[in-house]
């Protein structure tokens, strides 16, 4: 009842996801359609319903595009779980303010960015010039593309891809 159903637009722009029980609920209500089902049925006592995989709601919804939350974790999902400064790739890896906070560098996509904990050290409180290191990219906000925001569904979702692409 829990597993992820895609959310389209009246448009068919993805917009979010939820859960089955939801999916099934708006489908009930009226509000939404079901649009793709591939997992199968849901059987209760006196009925078997099709379980979503992707609904579409009836009306249009306005609402902004959503933006990738600026987190650790989203950061180094950014910057591929590698090091910006030495190109380790590691779990484990840490946060650098590229202009250090008390030089009144700022939380941005464009001053954050993933470093192994011997870089992050050995950069301390100092500037990439100060510290004579080198960025391996320049870091930016993420693309807002649905591929992207999506992109953790995906893997376990793959026939939401054709829905997914190109918005
Ligand atoms: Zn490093």
């Amino acid at each position: 009842m829990y597993s992820p159903v895609l959310v389209l637009n009246a448009n068919f722009e993805p917009i979010n996801v939820c859960n089955t029980r939801r999916a099934i609920g708006l489908i009930l209500n009226g509000r939404a359609m079901l649009v793709l089902n591939g997992r199968g049925e849901i059987k209760t006592v006196s009925f078997a319903y099709p379980r979503p995989s992707i609904i579409r709601l009836g009306k249009m919804v306005k609402r902004p595009r959503p933006r990738v939350k600026l987190t650790k974790r989203e950061i180094q999902r950014r910057d591929g779980y590698t090091c910006q400064y030495c190109g380790l790739h590691s779990p484990n890896l840490t946060i650098d303010h590229v202009v250090p906070r008390h030089l009144g560098g700022r939380h941005t996509w464009e001053n954050m960015v993933t470093a192994c904990p011997a870089c992050n050290h050995r950069k301390g409180g100092r500037t990439i010039d100060q510290a004579q290191m080198q960025l391996l990219s320049t870091p930016s906000e993420p693309p807002t593309s649905a591929r992207y925001i999506f992109a953790r569904h995906l893997k376990d979702n793959a026939d939401w891809l054709p829905f997914v692409d190109g918005w």
